[in-house]
């Protein structure tokens, strides 16, 4: 019998805010233990919560950013449970009415998105294992949070990758999540069934939490899958429950049993009135939305004559985008541009180990980038000795044409100089000239490698071969 892995996810992203959700105390990463707290955010009862403005409208822009509806009017609800770092006992989410609805992600379906605050932060420390203390960091606690659930499109770990790689992308394209999974700031919990393939009805589920990398993901559903296929099998039934992925052993383990909706008494939060979201919030969220990666990346193919793939390279992260524009603008060359970015600069990113998502202290600038790419096309230097002025570039940070002036690399293109340094050559070389002239065309490359040493690589490679065949023709 063959199976099919029925797949949903359900995200959380932290918006880049400089303060929580619903009072204005700091959303900074890495701060002293509890720093950032208040009675709003420490649960404290009758301190009341004040909304954010500005995450309702990164919000917004993510939701228009994966093609959601954008609802008129949404409630906040209380999502009640226990857990020590949620001292209200209850979270302030959205249930029935969320923010935005029926949006997409290539091919998978986005069912909602709704806007929630996060919980603080329970540390297990001690050792030994019997002295181990639990505590408390509330500093997370109330920092804005979208959850984005996906319909169950999805059938493969591969397209399960694929999807949170483009929704991590649009993310940070955006500016409203950094998307950075280790941190913490975009969460995953996959939920997972198999089924007979060609059934209509969806097998039991179950939800797998604690995945923090993409790697991960991939690995835990294919664990997963393979795990059900073999329950059912050998005649056993799926439970429905939530299981943790343990990196360790590579394996999902059991949690507990799955709670249901009704199991958190939602009930809308009386502390808060509906969330409208006018006409002017949406214009506004629009105009601050820079263009996305798929249409940037279209266009890149259309406008610079790029190849899919060189496009997708250049567009993987808003900032190497940019990055290409500015330098092919500057020097009007796009498919140079293309080819040194795609070689030798990413390749020095990658030695740096930069952040293709920040490239502001890159030592390389697009400006500097586009003045060499510009002394080649007007031939004052060779492609080849190019590399030599890329390489003093990231070395030093030092202009272009600083370095070819005081490296002395301008490229000879005078035929008068090249001539002198050919006829000098062929003088010292006379059997290889006979030899040439005899038939041994293959001999050409030799003395152009000759040339070469000569100027020390500077010679204009073009005028070296035209005079090369006259002179060597006799
Ligand atoms: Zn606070």
């Amino acid at each position: 019998m063959k199976y099919e892995a029925v797949i949903g996810l359900e995200c959380h992203a932290q918006l880049l805010t400089n303060s929580k959700l619903f009072c204005s105390c700091s959303t900074r990463f890495g701060d002293a233990p509890n720093l950032n707290t208040c009675p709003v955010c420490l649960g404290m009862p009758g301190a009341l919560p004040v909304l954010n403005r500005v995450a309702v409208l990164m919000a917004v822009k993510a939701a228009l950013g994966l093609n959601c509806r954008v609802n008129r009017e949404s409630q906040w609800s209380r999502k009640n449970y226990f857990y020590p770092d949620l001292p209200k006992g209850y979270q302030i989410s959205q249930y029935d009415r969320p923010l935005a609805e029926h949006g997409r992600i290539g091919r998978v379906g986005v069912q909602r998105i709704h806007m929630e605050e996060d919980a603080g932060k329970s540390l297990h420390e001690g050792f030994p294992e019997s002295n181990k203390y639990t505590f408390l960091d509330f500093n997370r606690s109330g920092v804005p949070l979208i959850e984005i659930v996906s319909d169950p499109d999805i059938r493969s770990s591969e397209e399960a990758h694929d999807y949170l790689s483009r929704l991590k992308q649009i993310l940070e394209y955006l500016d409203v999540c950094d998307g950075n999974m280790e941190e913490g700031s975009l969460r995953c919990d996959a939920n997972v069934s198999v089924r007979p393939e060609g059934r209509k009805e969806l097998g039991t589920r179950t939800e797998l939490k604690n995945i923090n990398s993409f790697r991960f993901v991939q690995k835990a559903i294919d664990f997963e899958v393979q795990r059900q296929i073999d329950v059912v099998e050998s005649g056993g039934r799926v439970i429905q429950e939530t299981r943790l992925w343990n990196s360790v052993d590579e394996r999902t383990v059991s949690m507990r049993s799955k709670e249901e909706a009704h199991d958190y008494r939602y009930f809308p939060d009386p502390d808060l009135p509906l969330l409208t979201i006018d006409e002017e919030t949406i214009l506004t969220a629009q105009r601050s939305m820079s263009e996305l990666p798929e249409p940037r990346r279209a266009r890149f193919v259309q406008e610079y004559a790029l190849s899919e793939y060189d496009a997708g390279v250049l567009t993987s992260t808003r900032a190497l985008a940019d990055f290409f524009e500015e330098t092919a603008r500057a020097c009007g060359q796009a498919k140079s541009t293309a080819n040194w970015m795609m070689g030798d600069l990413l390749r020095f990113f990658k030695e740096r180990s930069m952040d293709m998502k920040d490239l502001s202290d890159s030592p390389i600038r697009p400006k500097a980038l586009a003045e060499m790419i510009a002394r080649i096309g007007d031939g004052t230097i060779s492609g080849k000795i190019a590399k030599t002025v890329f390489d003093e570039m990231c070395a030093t940070g030092k202009a272009p044409a600083a370095i070819i002036k005081e490296k002395g690399l301008v490229q000879i293109s005078d035929a008068g100089e090249i001539e002198r340094v050919v006829d000098e050559i062929m003088a010292n070389n006379a059997p290889s000239v006979a030899q040439y002239r005899s038939g041994k065309s293959g001999l050409l490359g030799f003395f152009v490698g000759q040339v070469m040493k000569a100027t020390g690589g500077r010679a204009n490679p073009q005028t070296v071969n035209d005079i090369l065949r006259k002179r060597l023709a006799g």
